[in-house]
């Protein structure tokens, strides 16, 4: 018997923030509970992507809207017992990366962050003691223009991502961050219900983020949680 036993997903989706998530927190909430899972990282699409907030708001407003998914999940987690940390998925293009680190205060006292590039994104991230994760680097859909990758800008890829259709393309991102030296990822990148959840397994259980990212960075003991597609 295996003693790494606690799941986490690092990439859901919720209906309050995401246009294209169907589920919303509390209903991930409950999907991550059943399935046996200690905690999930809330990364709604932030502006740059598919989000369901009205661009045209004024900044405060925006956040407070962005920030409905996570507080929502967070609510139901307390009630039921699932770990909910604050994450961002912020997209160029379709090149998409999973933020850590930052809140809600961060993000309302930073409205510069909307249109800051890949490299501005990375420094502010990192000044203020975050991280920054390249998602599906090889992912291919209609919405993306093209492969983008900056092994300077990042320092972890999410290799193992159970939305991408075809598994080649994981393989792909694993053969990447072993080519940079960078440590692997795993999510889930849930949105609907068929959705299977994915992440990691861990040893020990993560308190806060900041545990996962000490897990990530420093090459701690988790197992990535593998779904085949294609
Ligand atoms: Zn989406
Ligand atoms: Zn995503």
């Amino acid at each position: 018997m295996s003693d790494f036993k606690y799941k986490y997903d690092l990439h859901v989706h919720t209906y309050e923030a995401s246009a294209c998530a169907s589920m919303t927190a509390a209903e991930q909430v409950k999907k991550y509970k059943e399935a046996g899972y200690d905690g999930i990282i809330t990364t709604d699409h932030f502006f740059g992507g598919n989000t369901r907030v009205d661009r045209s708001l004024p900044w405060k407003e925006k956040i407070e809207a962005y920030c409905k998914g996570y507080e929502h999940a967070k609510e139901e987690g307390d009630k039921i017992g699932l770990k909910v940390f604050f994450g961002v998925e912020q997209g160029f293009n379709g090149t998409d990366f999973l933020i850590y680190g930052l809140d809600k205060e961060w993000l309302i006292a930073h409205p510069e962050f909307e249109s800051a590039n890949i490299e501005e994104t990375y420094k502010m991230v990192h000044g203020a003691g975050g991280m920054m994760v390249h998602a599906h680097p090889f992912r291919e859909a209609d919405y993306i223009k093209g492969v983008t990758l900056r092994p300077d800008c990042i320092d972890a890829v999410e290799t193992w991502n159970r939305g991408n259709r075809l598994d080649d393309w994981n393989i792909k991102a694993e053969e990447y961050a072993d080519k940079y030296g960078l440590p692997h990822t795993g999510g889930g990148d849930t949105h609907n219900l068929p959705d299977t959840p994915a992440g990691i397994i861990t040893k020990e259980p993560l308190n806060s983020w900041k545990d996962y990212k000490k897990l990530i960075l420093e090459r701690g003991e988790y197992e990535i949680i593998h779904i085949h597609r294609g």
